[in-house]
């Protein structure tokens, strides 16, 4: 089936800044697709005053509003069973230049040498489809035999959890070389400091990136140093650093981000503390483009998959937990969820991830109508 491209899709963010359009390229971008979604067009008339004021200032600050968008995005749909769905966000996809493509059985990137390393070549790091097997740790990467096709109905019985990571790598980049070429493992989604998303694999496919989530979960890592003892701060200390207008991060040449010398500030200048299964950390907060870029993302995944809920577990005073569900309570739960709910050997994505304001806005996205919301096939 011949694909069909939106000549104008509108981003959210830039209906908030006063129209300024999101202009994807005409050309088709993965084999795989077979139809395009579109993001319907809303006005701002359309725009109740308590959803705006939901969606916030640093939404107009995003990186790809008018102007500032990353060059290295070609598109901002993502790929579900061969699909692309519209999320109103700079995607780049694992088959798009620039794009990390966690489908090759062999390293991604030349080692020094130019050599391959042989133990890890021709090895998956990923499994295709979606199935439940008896030990999800066990990295077993073939269908099992008769296992039905991943379509996108049985897609959207089976995969009820949007796992968040942060990558301690600092980069999208640097991410994916350790995860793909050093560890053998996967992830859907890398989310960079400017909020490029990455997309490596079809979310039809089952990525290793949180065990016993694995063959339910979609999993995205969020470029951040992550979080460390009060006491501990040397990582941060070398990470961040003061100039005239605040706190960036201090990259160096290989970060190789898609916005040409875009500069990466945290959200909240200071440094946030807090608990992450029992043990006090402090972390720097994710930049505003990549909370706007995470809320296109989380608003879309739970138009595409109803079973993933907008929200993220909770104790009994209503406050999104900072410790390891039980078997029972991870087993019954179906929405966003962090790695440290998953297994108290994890603290990600750690005490200064506003999970409130990611919720907030992505439920305003979907309140808008703004997401991947089907046009009719050709
Ligand atoms: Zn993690």
């Amino acid at each position: 089936m011949a694909a069909r491209w939106p000549e104008l899709a509108l981003c959210a963010f830039a209906v908030l800044v006063g129209g300024a359009a999101c202009k994807t390229e005409e050309r088709p971008r993965a084999a795989a697709a077979e139809s395009v979604r579109l993001t319907p067009r809303v006005s701002s008339a359309a725009l109740p005053a308590s959803t705006a004021a939901q969606l916030g200032a640093s939404d107009r600050e995003a990186g790809f509003v008018a102007g500032k968008r990353p060059t290295r995005a070609s598109g901002t749909a993502i790929v579900v069973a061969g699909e692309r769905f519209d999320i109103g966000a700079p995607v780049v996809l694992w088959s798009d230049p620039g794009g990390y493509d966690a489908y090759r059985e062999t390293p991604f990137f030349a080692r020094d040498d130019g050599a391959t390393a042989p133990s890890t070549s021709g090895k998956k790091r990923y499994r295709p489809g979606r199935g439940l097997w008896s030990d999800p740790a066990s990295r077993e990467n073939e269908p099992a035999p008769g296992e039905p096709e991943p379509t996108l109905e049985r897609l959207r019985e089976l995969v009820d959890q949007f796992v968040l990571h942060y990558d301690v790598c600092g980069t999208s980049r640097r991410c994916f070389e350790i995860l793909h070429d050093k560890r053998n493992l996967s992830v859907h989604f890398l989310l960079d400091l400017d909020g490029t998303l990455y997309q490596t694999l079809d979310l039809q496919e089952t990525a290793w990136h949180a065990r016993q989530a694995n063959p339910r979960s979609i999993g995205i890592e969020i470029a951040n140093m992550g979080a460390y003892p009060p006491d501990d701060d040397e990582v941060l200390a070398r990470t961040y650093v003061e100039d005239e207008r605040g706190v960036r991060v201090a990259l160096d040449a290989n970060a190789k981000l898609a916005t040409p010398g875009f500069v990466a500030r945290p959200i909240r200048p200071e440094r946030v503390r807090g608990l992450a299964n029992g043990s006090e950390l402090e972390m720097h907060d994710l930049t505003s483009e990549q909370y706007a870029t995470l809320a296109c993302l989380t608003a879309g995944l739970a138009e595409i998959f109803p079973r993933i809920e907008l929200d993220a577990p909770r104790d009994l005073a209503g406050r999104v937990r900072d410790d390891a569900l039980s078997d029972e309570e991870f087993a019954a739960w179906h929405g966003l969820i962090g790695h440290l709910h998953i297994t108290d050997q994890k603290q990600d994505p750690g005490p200064a991830f506003d999970w409130e304001q990611l919720l907030a806005r992505a439920r305003a996205l979907r309140a808008l109508g703004v997401g991947p919301v089907s046009a009719p096939r050709e």
